[in-house]
C-alpha cells in the first residue's frame, strides 16, 4: 500500500460519506431539493473537518447532470472532471498565498464571462480571513451583485476575522469537530475496507490524537499502518505516535497524589530519553481531567477512583499548572528539565501541603476562631457585584447583629436594593433573622481582598520554603542547577 493512499482515497466524494458533519450536509441537501441556491457560502471550522471537501461536493451536485435526492451522481462529465480536478469552471484559490489586490483583482476579473462547460462558476477561497483589507474591499464590489452563474464559495478557520459586510452576504455554515466516537467508526470502516488489522485500544489512540479532524485521523493512520506492516496493535501505535504508555502517567499522578519527591527524583534517574515530554504532560493533563470529572460523576467502576481522593482544588491547580508550563515545551533546548520543573511546582504549591504545615497554623490571625468572613464571602450566594463591593469589607457577627463595615466610598454604592439582597442571602446563609448595620471603621486586616493578598504571599513563601528543605528537592535542584525562587515568581 503506498504512502499518501489513505487520505486521499477516502476523502468524501458525496455528501452520505462526510463524517460528523450532519447538520451542514443536511443543511444543504435540503437547499438543493428546494433550489434554493446562495451565491455565496462560507464554511467555517477548524482545520481538516472537512470545508473544503464539502465545498466540492456541492460544486459537483450544482453542477452535475443527474442529481439524485440531493446528491451528484459522481458518474457523470462534470462530477468526473471536478474529482480529477480538471474542471475549468472551479477555481481552487489559497488566500494564504495569494492574498494581494493585484491578484483577487485578476481573478474577479474573469467573474463577468460565462461558464465553459457547466451550470455555474465556482470560486472557491481557502483561508479567506487571509485576504487583505483591500482584496476584501475589492471582493465585497462583486459580492453585492454577482452574476447570476457565479457562485462563492469561501472557507475559514478563523472566521472573527472576516469581515462583517462580507460574512452579511454569505450563507455561514459552521463544521464541528468530529467526535471520536465518529472518527472510530469510520477509521474501522475504512481499515476493515483496506484489510488492515487493528484492536480496539489502537482506534481509541488514533482517534484521540487526531483532534477532532477526520483528515488528520487518516494521516496519523497513513504513518501507523506503513510502522505496524498492517497490524494495528496498542503499544505499536502509542509508539508511533510518541504516547507514553499508561504506566508512566499514572506513576506520575501516584507521586502527585502522595507528594513523593523521592519517588520524582527516581522517575526521573530512570526516564527513557526517547520518550516526549511534552506527550507525557498532555497525557497527564488529559487523566487529571478524567479525574476531575469522576469526582463529580458516580461511578465506582473506574481504574482513576484512588485518585479521586485528591481534593478538586489541587487537581484544578495542577491542571492549570501544566497548562501554562505546556506553551514552553516547543521553544525549550530541555523539555526534561522543563517537565521535572512542572512537576516540582505542581508538588510545590499543594494546598494540603501547607494546610498541615506550622507556618501556616500560626498564621490564623485573620480568623476569628468560628467567624471566617473571607470564607462565607465564598460560599454565600450573593451577586458578583456585591461580591466585589464587600471584598474590601470586615464584618463582625454577635449573636444575631451583623456590622458590616467598608470604606466610605463603598458604603455610599450600598443602596436600598443591594441592603434588601444583604440581608435576604445573610438570613438565608445563617438560617436566623439577623439585624444588619453599616458602618465605615474597616479592619483591613480583616477584609477578604487583604487576606487574598496576604495568602498568596504567603503561600509562595511557604511552599518555597518547605519543597527547599526537601532532600529529593534538593537532589533535583541541584541536578538542574535550577533556584525555585524562579518558579514562585511565575
Ligand atoms: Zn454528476
Amino acid at each position: 500500500m503506498s504512502y499518501l493512499v489513505l487520505a486521499r482515497k477516502w476523502r468524501p466524494k458525496l455528501f452520505s460519506e462526510v463524517v460528523g458533519q450532519n447538520h451542514v450536509v443536511q443543511a444543504l441537501q435540503n437547499s438543493i431539493l428546494n433550489e434554493k441556491i446562495n451565491q455565496a457560502y462560507i464554511f467555517n471550522g477548524t482545520r481538516g473537518v472537512g470545508k473544503t471537501s464539502i465545498a466540492r461536493i456541492l460544486t459537483k451536485v450544482l453542477n452535475c447532470e443527474d442529481v439524485k435526492k440531493g446528491e451528484p451522481c459522481d458518474k457523470c462529465n462534470q462530477c468526473l472532471a471536478l474529482n480529477e480536478n480538471s474542471l475549468i469552471d472551479f477555481q481552487e484559490i489559497d488566500a494564504a498565498s495569494r492574498r494581494s489586490r493585484e491578484e483577487t483583482m485578476n481573478l474577479l476579473e474573469t467573474v463577468p464571462y460565462l461558464p465553459a462547460s457547466s451550470k455555474y462558476k465556482v470560486y472557491l477561497i481557502d483561508e479567506v480571513h487571509m485576504l487583505t483589507k483591500e482584496s476584501f474591499n475589492a471582493l465585497l464590489k462583486t459580492l453585492e451583485e454577482p452574476p447570476p452563474h457565479v457562485i462563492f464559495m469561501f472557507a475559514t478557520t478563523e472566521i472573527e476575522k472576516v469581515p462583517a459586510t462580507i460574512l452579511s452576504r454569505c450563507l455561514q455554515l459552521n463544521l464541528r469537530l468530529v467526535s471520536e466516537e465518529e472518527i472510530i467508526d469510520q477509521l474501522s470502516k475504512i481499515f476493515i475496507h483496506e484489510n488492515i488489522k487493528f484492536d480496539e485500544a489502537s482506534l481509541k489512540i488514533i482517534s484521540k490524537a487526531a483532534s477532532g479532524s477526520m483528515r488528520d485521523a487518516l494521516t496519523i493512520s497513513e504513518k501507523v499502518v506503513s510502522y505496524c506492516n498492517e497490524d494495528l496493535k496498542k503499544e505499536d501505535v502509542q509508539n508511533v505516535l510518541g504516547i507514553p504508555n499508561e504506566e508512566k502517567v499514572f506513576k506520575l499522578l501516584d507521586i502527585l497524589k502522595d507528594k513523593d519527591t523521592t519517588a520524582l527524583v527516581n522517575f526521573f534517574e530512570d526516564y527513557d530519553e526517547n520518550d516526549s515530554c511534552q506527550n507525557l504532560l498532555e497525557s497527564l493533563m488529559n487523566v487529571i481531567q478524567e479525574v476531575s470529572l469522576l469526582q463529580f460523576s458516580k461511578s465506582q467502576d473506574s481504574n482513576l477512583l484512588k485518585y479521586t481522593e485528591m481534593t478538586p482544588e489541587y487537581l484544578q491547580l495542577i491542571f492549570q499548572i501544566g497548562l501554562s508550563n505546556k506553551i514552553y515545551f516547543e521553544s525549550s533546548s530541555d523539555p526534561k528539565g522543563l517537565l521535572s520543573m512542572t512537576l516540582i511546582k505542581m508538588i510545590a504549591f499543594s494546598p494540603e501541603e501547607k494546610k498541615n504545615s506550622k507556618v501556616t497554623s500560626s498564621n490564623n490571625f485573620y480568623k476569628d476562631s468560628s467567624f471566617d468572613w473571607n470564607l462565607i464571602l465564598n460560599e454565600i450566594d450573593l451577586s458578583v457585584l456585591l461580591k466585589q463591593i464587600l471584598f474590601s469589607s470586615s464584618v463582625k457577627k454577635i449573636d444575631n447583629k451583623i456590622i458590616i463595615s467598608l470604606p466610605e466610598d463603598k458604603i455610599t454604592r450600598i443602596n436600598e436594593e443591594y441592603k434588601k439582597e444583604i440581608s435576604s442571602c445573610f438570613n438565608n446563609y445563617f438560617n436566623q433573622i439577623l439585624e444588619i448595620s453599616y458602618d465605615s471603621n474597616v479592619e483591613v486586616d480583616r477584609t477578604p481582598l487583604f487576606i487574598k493578598d496576604e495568602l498568596k504571599i504567603k503561600e509562595s513563601n511557604e511552599a518555597v520554603d518547605l519543597i527547599s528543605k526537601d532532600e529529593g528537592f534538593k537532589k533535583i535542584t541541584s541536578e538542574l542547577n535550577t533556584d525555585i525562587k524562579n518558579i514562585s515568581k511565575k
